[in-house]
């Protein structure tokens, strides 16, 4: 079954913007998903076509209308409704992995102050948010959780490009890359990689991941999933802090 997207907007000509292009174009041309563009403006019912109004209560800007986007929404199916919003808890890989997993999304883009609450609570919206800023609308965010999610769907990266030892995968940041010249202006690549000892690549990656995890991402390495006797807990470090070899 395909993946199926729809997205609410007042700016359907901002799509598919970069999804047109590179992995997720292809895989787009292919039918593993598809996107679908609601203009949000479509379902006013006034002649000006107006889909935002004042908040109660004061206050600066504009709020969007519950009454149109439910309207803009229509039935709801077995997809997530999200709303992306600053607010959310922020969009992590785990999240994106157990979405990529499911029949699709309903992303609804605000845009001024943002939605009424009642629509979000009638519809049992799930807020996300791709950072700690504020944009001008939710349709970069959407773009973003659309592209993290395309990308993970079966066979648009293909065996070469697998996301099992990306950053995140094993609640750690990835290890460097390095690729020819193997002197590039004095900078020579880690004799190790060169030496085709498959394991020993493997533990001086893991070894730079965890190293660079600890210093660069101290919340993640103590939340990551670790070894115990019992299966994998959290928190609790198995390794020693690793001598620093990478910035
Ligand atoms: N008044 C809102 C607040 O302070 O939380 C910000 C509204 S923002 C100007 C307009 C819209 O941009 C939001 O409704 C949301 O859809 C989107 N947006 C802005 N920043 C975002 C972020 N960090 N993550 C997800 N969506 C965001």
């Amino acid at each position: 079954m395909t993946w199926a997207a729809t997205v609410y907007t007042l700016f359907p000509a901002m799509f598919p913007g970069p999804l047109g292009h590179s992995l997720a174009g292809k895989a787009h041309d292919q039918g593993r998903w598809s996107l679908e563009v609601r203009d949000i403006r479509d379902a006013a019912s006034d002649k000006h076509r107006t889909v935002d109004d004042t908040p109660f209560g004061g206050g600066a800007g504009m709020v969007m209308r519950p009454d149109v986007l439910d309207a803009a929404i229509g039935p709801d199916d077995e997809r997530p409704l999200i709303y992306l919003s600053p607010r959310g808890p922020a969009l992590t890989q785990s999240r994106v992995r157990a979405l990529a997993a499911g029949p699709g999304l309903r992303l609804l883009c605000g845009r001024y102050e943002g939605v009424d609450q009642r629509l979000l609570d009638a519809r049992n919206a799930e807020e996300v948010s791709i950072g700690d800023y504020v944009l001008s609308g939710g349709e970069l965010p959407a773009l973003v959780l659309l592209d993290s999610c395309v990308r993970l769907l079966p066979g648009v990266m293909g065996a070469a490009a697998s996301a099992d030892e990306e950053s995140f995968s094993a609640g750690l940041l990835e290890y460097p890359q390095y690729t020819r010249p193997a002197d590039w202006r004095g900078r020579v690549v880690p004799e190790i990689l060169l030496s085709g000892h498959h394991a020993a690549i493997a533990a001086w990656r893991r070894q730079q991941a965890e190293e660079l995890t600890q210093r660069r991402r101290p919340d993640l390495w103590q939340a990551r999933p670790v070894a115990t006797p019992h299966g994998l807990g959290a928190g609790r470090a198995v390794t020693q802090p690793i001598e620093r070899t990478t910035r």
